[in-house]
């Protein structure tokens, strides 16, 4: 594979372009071309410093494969890379704007049962310029008259972020660079199974994303059961590197819990979470859960979640259940690029 432009921040460009002899405009107009999602061979730039770039940077690290619309309004996509692994995203309709979901991994390793973007295992981390690609794209296909294209983002496509710090805080640094797409830190978020040592980096890093723990138990033996990232960090040591995230940044967090019938879905569960995390700064998200075909765990009924988020709230944890989105289109992480690989073989 090719080296990937998109890696670069605006300053190492300019280097760039500087170093192949070119005027520092065309620095310029090199990242105002990318940052609308086109091929290095599309940019209007002099024909000598394009050939010199295509020579050594891929033309298109995201190609977008396929689009598929939910009558919801959200969009799934699946992105082909360079090398021809293939990613997915979402873009999910809001009143207040749009948010991406993006991929930080091909696949992922963290091998949480009810997941299905862990079903083949980490296959490779993506570099921060294919993080942001997929920003750019989607965003060119937004940005128009009618619509203000990405105005928000989640880390929570295929792969845990945490588990690709340096590319992911890389990324983080680009996206949110004023010279850049700029988006704001506090239109980020950044959802984690709970990697402790890495929440503290982040913490430290000085760009304030919104923090989201995957917690989906109560107890570090139930959490033991469907995630076995439990089995290195518990969840006493994750509280505190959230408190420690909250002093940082002054952000408040967000635990999402995905219900699972006969796991972790009842009212003892719910009074166990209050307990743990009653007086904290921070909310939590019910997820139902996605069920994967691969994986026999079912979801809890809607009244449930209802019941659950009303008990929460009762015991002074704020808590909402979160509207499924796409769910006719493959909703849950990695589903769609397992059908699209396993119709493949
Ligand atoms: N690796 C990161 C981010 C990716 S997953 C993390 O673990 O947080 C984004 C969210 O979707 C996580 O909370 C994850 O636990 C949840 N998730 C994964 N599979 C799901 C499914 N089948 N149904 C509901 N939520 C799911």
């Amino acid at each position: 594979m090719k080296k990937i432009l998109q890696d670069l921040s605006f300053e190492q460009l300019n280097e760039l372009v500087s170093g192949l002899g070119a005027k520092p405009f065309r620095a310029k107009q090199l990242a105002e071309g990318l940052k609308k999602g086109k091929k290095i061979s599309e940019i209007n730039i002099d024909p000598a410093l394009k050939q010199a770039l295509t020579a050594e940077y891929e033309d298109e690290p995201v190609r977008v494969e396929k689009v598929l619309r939910s009558a919801d309004g959200s969009e799934k996509y699946l992105f082909r890379l360079a090398d021809g692994n293939i990613i997915e995203g979402v873009l999910m309709k809001y009143k207040y704007g749009n948010t991406q979901c993006v991929s930080t991994q091909v696949g992922c390793r963290m091998g949480c049962k009810f997941c299905a973007s862990t079903l083949g295992g980490l296959v490779r981390n993506l570099t921060s310029g294919e993080i942001l690609s997929q920003v750019y794209v989607v965003n060119a296909m937004h940005q128009n008259g009618r619509e203000r294209g990405v105005t928000n983002i989640v880390l929570m496509g295929s792969g845990e972020p945490l588990d690709n710090f340096c590319e992911v805080s890389a990324f983080l640094k680009n996206v949110t660079a004023e010279d850049g797409i700029n988006i704001s830190a506090r239109n980020i978020s950044l959802s984690t199974c709970g990697i402790v040592p890495k929440i503290y980096e982040l913490a430290d890093l000085g760009i304030p994303v919104n923090l989201t723990i995957s917690l989906h138990q109560t107890t570090d033996e139930g959490r033991r059961r469907t995630m076995p990232v439990a089995n290195k960090y518990t969840i006493a040591e994750i509280l505190g590197a959230c408190s420690y995230y909250f002093e940082k940044t002054g952000r408040r967090y967000i635990f999402e819990y995905s219900l699972i019938a006969g796991e972790n879905a009842d009212k003892k569960h719910a009074e166990e979470l209050i307990a743990l995390l009653k007086g904290r700064p921070c909310h939590v998200n019910l997820i139902r859960l996605n069920e994967v075909k691969e994986r026999s765990l079912k979801a809890a009924a809607d009244a449930q979640a209802y019941k659950f988020a009303a008990v929460l709230e009762k015991g002074g944890i704020s808590a909402t259940v979160r509207r499924s989105v796409g769910a006719d289109i493959g909703g849950a992480c990695g589903q769609l690029r397992a059908g699209y690989l396993a119709q493949d073989d």
